[in-house]
């Protein structure tokens, strides 16, 4: 077991922002990990910070990692078995060397297994959990598998019970072509050129039913808009980029006036997809 004092969050997350972690523990194996979450009434488990955000100032609930015991891949048939702190495009790669197909449209999409299933990580069409089996947890009560299919996932949410930690999960994949699976993936990465570029969290909202979150934002004249270090981008306007200044609160501002805007002008709520923690 590692443990960090005073660490910079923005050396944690995509975003590039925040106040200082007081305590980051970094857990090696599945009894470290029990033995923290039993000791532990409140923690954040933190995978890449992809989809995370901290709070400026000083951030006193203890931050969970897992080390690189949890960073594993192995092939059993057509399933892949990983560990949660595996990093997706590092799955992906397996895929392909391995000739297996069905996580394609993962591609491009930053972040580490784990987070990829909490976030049911994926396109306006497809998301992990459609292909995962069994995921490993976890809780205050030891460790067990999880039915994928029990979960109840929805759209950018895997639904994992509140106080657990995915270790580990079986992604069911169909036998393929090594450059078959090579080539999808290119085009799924080729898609994404244009996204934009710089510090970010991807998408801030979800996209409501039947909707587009980055239109309405647009349509509401947003794009381009800045708060501090912080700008609504002009290439797609469900991202804001920190352009290295940014506060958390300036964000923060940035997304009130964005849901505002929107409700006012589109009639429509929007929901933060990202994870602000503090
Ligand atoms: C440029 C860019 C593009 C993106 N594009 C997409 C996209 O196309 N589609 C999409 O869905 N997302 C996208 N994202 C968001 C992000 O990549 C995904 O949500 C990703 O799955 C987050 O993984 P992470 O490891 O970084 O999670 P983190 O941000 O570290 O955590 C996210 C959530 O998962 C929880 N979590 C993390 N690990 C575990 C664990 N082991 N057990 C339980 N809970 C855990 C955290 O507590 C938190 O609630 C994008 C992000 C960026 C920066």
């Amino acid at each position: 077991m590692k443990e960090f004092k005073g660490i910079d969050a923005k050396n944690l997350t995509s975003m590039h922002c925040g106040g200082k972690i007081e305590r980051l523990i970094e857990a090696d194996s599945n009894e470290e990990l029990f033995d923290l979450i039993s000791g532990l009434d409140k923690f954040f488990i933190l995978g890449a910070g992809c989809n995370t955000i901290f709070e400026d100032g000083s951030i006193s609930m203890p931050l969970l990692r897992l080390g690189s015991s949890f960073d594993f891949i192995e092939r059993q048939g057509n399933t892949i078995y990983a560990g949660a702190a595996t990093p997706l495009p590092r799955i992906l790669d397996f895929c392909i060397k391995e000739g297996l197909t069905g996580l394609e449209f993962m591609a491009g999409i930053p972040g580490k297994l784990g987070g990829a299933l909490c976030m049911n990580a994926g396109t306006k069409d497809e998301w992990i959990m459609s292909r995962v089996d069994f995921i490993e947890i976890a809780d205050s009560k030891g460790i067990h598998k999880v039915k994928a299919k029990d979960l109840n996932c929805r759209y950018r949410s895997g639904n994992i019970p509140s106080k657990s930690v995915v270790i580990g999960a079986f992604l069911l994949l169909d036998a393929g072509n090594t450059s078959v699976v090579k080539e999808r993936i290119e085009k799924a990465l080729e898609k994404r050129k244009n996204q934009p570029k710089g510090y970010s969290s991807g998408s801030i909202f979800k996209n409501p039913e039947g909707a587009n979150a980055g239109q309405l934002i647009d349509k509401a004249g947003l794009k381009g808009f800045k708060v501090g270090g912080a700008v609504i981008s002009d290439v797609h306007a469900n991202f804001i980029i920190n352009q290295g200044s940014a506060t958390t609160s300036d964000i923060k501002t940035l997304i009130k006036i964005i849901k505002e805007r929107v409700k006012t002008m589109c009639g429509v709520d929007l929901e933060e997809e990202v994870k602000i923690i503090g």
